[in-house]
Formats: C-alpha cells, sequence, structure tokens
C-alpha cells in the first residue's frame, strides 16, 4: 500500500495547502513537502488499509528530516499532544488533530472521505484525555 494519487490530491486540498503544524502556506509544486502519516507506517502499519487513508494523513513542510516534518520527528510529545503521533492501536480518524490554519491554532477530526470537522478546545482535550494522549 501507498498514498494514492488521488488520496495525496485530497490531502492537500483538504488542508487548503497549509502545514498542519505551522500553519503556513505550502508550495506544493516545488515538492517541498510531505504528508506524514500520524500513526507510522512501521512496526505492521504498512499493512493496514487505514495507514494511507485520509485521516491519517497531514500536510507538512519538509520531509521526515526537515522542516516541520522533521520538526515533528525529532519531537514525539510534543506532537503526540497534537494528535500528530498515534501509536499503532489508535484509530487516527477518532483522535482530534491540533492544527494551525491560517495561523490560527484549531482542532479537528479528519475522516477518510477527506472531510475535516472543526471542534472546540474542550472537545479536543475530552478526548485525547480519554485516549490517553493528554499532556
Ligand atoms: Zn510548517
Amino acid at each position: 500500500m501507498a498514498v494514492t494519487a488521488k488520496t495525496r490530491r485530497e490531502v492537500i486540498a483538504r488542508d487548503e495547502s497549509f502545514c498542519g503544524w505551522c500553519g503556513l502556506y505550502v508550495d506544493t509544486a516545488s515538492g517541498q513537502y510531505s504528508l506524514q502519516h500520524r500513526r507510522a507506517r512501521g512496526m505492521g502499519g504498512s499493512k493496514r488499509m487505514s495507514t494511507d487513508l485520509h485521516a491519517n494523513l497531514v500536510l507538512l513542510h519538509g520531509t521526515g528530516t526537515t522542516g516541520c516534518h522533521g520538526y515533528i520527528e525529532a519531537h514525539r510529545d510534543e506532537a503526540r499532544e497534537r494528535g500528530f503521533n498515534l501509536t499503532q492501536q489508535l484509530d487516527p480518524a477518532a483522535i482530534p488533530i491540533g492544527l494551525k490554519v491560517h495561523g490560527v491554532p484549531a482542532w479537528a477530526l479528519f475522516d477518510n472521505l477527506a472531510g475535516r470537522r472543526f471542534i472546540t478546545e474542550t472537545a479536543a482535550f475530552e478526548l485525547l484525555e480519554q485516549y490517553g494522549l493528554a499532556a
């Protein structure tokens, strides 16, 4: 399995070409971006269909070692508290993600149809706590 071209286009459109971590514009035409897997592909994850679907993916600056994506990989605790670093037993569609949208912090739930539903910070923290991800 891999992220299909269609899913890639839909995730970029859902995220409005803004980086989920820093909220700044991503010039996707430059190729200097990546779609992060919130729940890693490793440890058997690559065989699960949901791994390469929309709820598990978020547009970021950089690669796994550079830019915002690199920052997330190097700061796993901070990433976990914002829903960017999920363990294998978690369903990405159930876990809120702490985005920045046009630079403004905003919590959202993703679905696997390229949907993005904003929720309150209170609701997001309740979910994070329920799943053991709260700070
Ligand atoms: Zn960024």
